[in-house]
C-alpha cells in the first residue's frame, strides 16, 4: 500500500464536474477581475465564518499583511509597535509583521496544544506592546477566550492567523470571529483550498473592510481615486468560483479529518511517539496531524521505506532563518525541540480508513 501525505488531484477531481462548469460561466461572463462571483464567495465565507465581512485577497500573507497595514492608517498602529506572535509559526505570520515595520514579540508555545498560552502572552506584555497575532497552528484554535480577555485589560488589538484553521470551533465560535480581524489562506493545500493561490480577511468591523477594500485595489475606493498607496491584491473570479464549489463540503471534509484524527489517536500506541493534545474534541479541523517523536529521522525514513509520505512542519523556525539574521541569537526551546521533533502525518478528506489503519500499524511496529 502507497499512502500519499496529500492527493490534492484526488480531492478536486470530486468536484471537476462543478469545477469545469464554474470555469465555463467565468471564461463565458467576459469579467475576470472581481465581480459577481468573487462578491459571493465573500457573502459565503462570511457566513460560514459567523461575521459581518470577508474581504478577498489575494493569498494568506496578504490578507495578514493588509489588515495590519489598514491599522496603521487607521491610526491604531505605529511603526515600531510590538505585536506579540507565536516564536512556531510559519514564516507568514512574522513576514507580515516585520513588512509593516512593526516589531515581532516571538513567544513560545504550549508544549502539548503548539499554540501560545494566555500567561505566555502576559509576560511578554510591554508599554510597547500594540497588538497579539495568535495562530491556529495546525487547525486548532488558540486560547482565544483567554487571549481576548488579555487584550481588552490592556486594550491590544488581535489579528488572529486562522490560515490553518477553517472553521474550527472553540465555544461555539468559529476562527476568525474571536479577534478584530483575521486572516485566511485559500492556498491550494489548505482545508479550503483553490487552484492557485487566494486569501481573505474575516472582521465585523465596517470601517477595517472599508479600508482593506480600498488598499487590496491600488488604495482606491472609486476608479482613479486613491485615498492610499494601495497594492493589488485581488482574488479573481476563477478562484472565487472554485472556492465557493469546495466551501459546500468544507464541513463534511472536515467531519472526515476527524475521523481519521480519532482513529490514529485512539490506534497509536508506540511508546516513541506522542501524538497530539486535543483540548477540544470539536474544535480542531486536522490541518495538519502531527506527531512527536525524538526519533524523527528514522520515524520518517522507516515510514517511507513502507510507502507512507510525511512531511515537517516546520523544519526551522523564523528566528532561526537567514532573513531574520537580527533574530538569530535568540533561544526558544520549546519552539526549537517542536521543530526538531515534529513529523505531519497523512491526513485528508480523502484518506481512507484502510490507509489509515495501515499508517498506524507502521507507527505502532516503529522501533530504534
Ligand atoms: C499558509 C499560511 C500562511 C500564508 O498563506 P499563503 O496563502 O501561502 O500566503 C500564513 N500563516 C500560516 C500559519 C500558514 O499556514
Amino acid at each position: 500500500m502507497k499512502v500519499d501525505f496529500l492527493n490534492l488531484q484526488q480531492i478536486n477531481a470530486r468536484d471537476a464536474q462543478e469545477m469545469l462548469s464554474a470555469c465555463k460561466d467565468v471564461i463565458d461572463s467576459g469579467y475576470y477581475i472581481g465581480g459577481e462571483k468573487v462578491e459571493a464567495f465573500e457573502a459565503e465565507f462570511a457566513a460560514f465564518c459567523g461575521v459581518k465581512h470577508c474581504i478577498s485577497v489575494a493569498n494568506g500573507l496578504d490578507a495578514l499583511n493588509l489588515v495590519l497595514r489598514a491599522w496603521k492608517l487607521q491610526g491604531r498602529l505605529q511603526e515600531g509597535d510590538e505585536v506579540i506572535v507565536p516564536a512556531n509559526t510559519y514564516i507568514a505570520s512574522v513576514l507580515a509583521i516585520t513588512e509593516n515595520n512593526l516589531i515581532p514579540v516571538l513567544i513560545e508555545p504550549d508544549d502539548n496544544t503548539f499554540n501560545i498560552t494566555a500567561a505566555g502572552i502576559e509576560s511578554a506584555i510591554t508599554a510597547k506592546t500594540k497588538a497579539i497575532l495568535p495562530v491556529h497552528l495546525y487547525g486548532q484554535l488558540s486560547p482565544m477566550p483567554e487571549i481576548m480577555r488579555i487584550a481588552e485589560q490592556h486594550g491590544l488589538l488581535v489579528l488572529e492567523d486562522s490560515a490553518q484553521a477553517h472553521g474550527a470551533m472553540l465555544e461555539g465560535k468559529r476562527a476568525g470571529v474571536w479577534g478584530h480581524a483575521a486572516g485566511f489562506s485559500f492556498y491550494p493545500g489548505k482545508n479550503l483550498g483553490a487552484l492557485g493561490d487566494a486569501g481573505g480577511i474575516v472582521t465585523n468591523e465596517d470601517d477595517l473592510a472599508s479600508t482593506i477594500k480600498a488598499l487590496r485595489n491600488y488604495g482606491s475606493h472609486k476608479k482613479y481615486e486613491n485615498l492610499y498607496q494601495g497594492l493589488n491584491s485581488r482574488m479573481d473570479p476563477i478562484q472565487a468560483a472554485m472556492l465557493s464549489v469546495k466551501l459546500k463540503r468544507l464541513d463534511s471534509d472536515t467531519e472526515q479529518r476527524r475521523r481519521i484524527a480519532d482513529l490514529y489517536i485512539k490506534n497509536m500506541h508506540n511508546p516513541l511517539v506522542t501524538t497530539p493534545f486535543v483540548t477540544e474534541a470539536a474544535a480542531h479541523v486536522w490541518h495538519l496531524f502531527v506527531i512527536k517523536t525524538q526519533h524523527r529521522k528514522e520515524l520518517q525514513a522507516w515510514l517511507a521505506e513502507n510507502n507512507i509520505q510525511t512531511l515537517i512542519h516546520y523544519p526551522v523556525p523564523p528566528h532561526k532563518q537567514q532573513a531574520y539574521a537580527q533574530l538569530n541569537h535568540l533561544h526558544y526551546p520549546i519552539t526549537e525541540r517542536i521543530h526538531d521533533e515534529v513529523l505531519s502525518l497523512p491526513i485528508s478528506p480523502i484518506l481512507t480508513e484502510e490507509e489509515a489503519h495501515y499508517v498506524i500499524s507502521k507507527i505502532n511496529e516503529f522501533t530504534v
